[in-house]
């Protein structure tokens, strides 16, 4: 998905704003990736006219490219669809029992280990583990294997084949035991199945669980939404757990599940191991979809920080090549107040590589300053008239070296390139530097 989304933002060329025409095409290209990643024609199609609702008309900054632009309003959406907020789990509860439930093989019992894990180790919960998955013995011994390895007691009666007595007697266990946080886990069917349903619903009615999870397999697209509805219809669940999301490249189920069953997503599962677990961020969900470094967090701080009608200004000088040392007095100012230069440079993918000759840090300003201040006003507007003679009084009157009045100049040189290409003005290079 990310790779044709990428595709999709660099038909958007260096114009100064958004307009009707030049974003159609890429909401086409931005519908048919979704498409393509499963995800409903519905949600696609109302997805696409939210995003050129919020992206025609929209101002861009000099700092910026349109596709750039076009990425975060696109970034922000994908968000918004997948809930905005991260959503906590209920721990409210003495103890706190938290019923897992879900398809056979979508990584229930991985996934319960994993949460114990986390509660243990991030939120210093003490947690009991329940195998509830009474069928299949293979099931039990997998649990007690794995609580085994991340240090968490499992709870077994072998005699027991009735989940809702071994769930009842696992949270007197715990009671009794002092111990705060009760993770049941189920058992499975292959597909939905009335009695496997049952089972769940009389477990999750008879302990009343501050916390029911339905975990899913994120590989398997729309199944997982349709699957994800009929549980929730059933259950009425309090989050999903999208598991495999290492697994998944198209992101479908991720984008779909929130806006079909209207329940967030709480935790991911990125692989086999017990650390590989995450809490659901949508923000961070969007930024792995579009996989376009940092691109978000770029614009969010350029559109902080950058005055627009300077920075149009500076388009059009930089445009003539008109480009001068006052314009570069109130450019390292500008920069001074977004922070250090080379992150917010590294947040350009291929950004890093292009500029790593030239050399920017924060406390080169101060002699930048004082040179420029020796400088007479013409000098300051026309810095081609600096030859050796003006160079060799500027040095004088700023009390540095010459050498250091030409590595300015040198310097000047390069930010003005540098500038040139992160402008819009040269989006179309900034994407080509991208792509390297
Ligand atoms: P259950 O039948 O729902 O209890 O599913 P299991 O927990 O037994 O998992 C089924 C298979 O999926 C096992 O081989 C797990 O190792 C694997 N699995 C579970 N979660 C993940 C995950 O997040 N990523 C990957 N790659 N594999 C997973
Ligand atoms: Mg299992």
């Amino acid at each position: 998905l990310s790779e044709k989304l990428e595709r999709a933002f660099k038909t958007l060329k260096g114009q100064g704003h958004i307009t009707e025409i030049n974003v159609a095409e890429t909401l086409k290209d931005v519908r048919k990736a979704l498409l393509d990643a499963d995800v409903s024609y519905k949600v696609a199609k109302s997805f696409t006219d939210t995003v050129k609702e919020k992206a025609l008309g929209q101002q861009v900054l000099t700092a910026v490219s349109p596709g750039q632009l076009m990425v975060k309003i696109v970034h922000d959406e994908l968000a918004a669809l997948m809930g905005a907020e991260q959503a906590e789990i209920n721990l409210k509860g003495a103890p706190a029992v938290i019923l897992i439930a879900g398809l056979q093989g979508s990584g229930k019992t991985t996934f319960s280990a994993k949460l114990a894990n986390y509660l243990k180790t991030k939120k210093n919960r003490k947690v009991l583990l329940v195998a509830g998955d009474v069928y299949r013995p293979a099931a039990i011994e997998q649990l007690k294997v794995l609580g085994e390895q991340i240090g968490v007691k499992v709870f077994t009666i072998d005699e027991d084949k009735n989940p809702v007595n071994i769930a009842r007697k696992a949270i007197a266990h715990a009671k009794e035991f002092d111990i705060n946080t009760v993770i049941i886990d189920t058992a499975g069917r292959l597909a939905i199945d009335e009695q496997m349903m049952n089972e769940i619903a009389a477990v999750k009615q008879a302990v009343n669980p501050h916390e029911t999870l339905f975990v899913v397999d994120s590989m398997t697209g729309q199944d997982a939404v349709n699957t994800a509805k009929a549980f929730n219809d059933r259950l009425d669940y309090d989050g999903v757990v999208l598991t495999k999301l290492d697994g998944d490249t198209r992101g479908g189920a991720a984008l779909t599940i929130r806006s079909v069953v209207d329940k967030p997503v709480k935790f991911v599962g990125l692989g086999e191991k017990m650390d590989a677990i995450d809490v659901f961020y949508p923000s961070r969900m969007a930024d792995r979809i579009l996989g376009m470094g940092d691109i978000v967090s770029l614009v969010e701080r350029a559109q902080e920080q950058f005055d627009e009608v300077e920075a149009r200004k500076l388009q059009q000088k930089l445009a003539k090549d008109q480009f001068n040392f006052n314009d570069f007095v109130s450019q390292i100012k500008q920069i001074k107040k977004m922070g250090n230069v080379k992150d917010l440079l590294g947040m350009i993918p291929g950004m890093g590589k292009a500029l790593k000759d030239v050399d920017i840090d924060d406390d080169a300003f101060k002699g930048i300053e004082a040179i420029i201040g020796s400088m007479t006003p013409f000098e300051r507007e026309n810095p081609s008239v600096l030859n050796g003679s003006r160079r060799k009084r500027i040095a004088m009157g700023s009390g540095v070296e010459i050498a250091e009045v030409n590595r300015l100049i040198k310097q000047f040189e390069d930010t003005r390139k540098m500038m040139k290409l992160v402008s819009g003005g040269g989006g179309k290079n900034a994407l080509n530097a991208m792509r390297n």
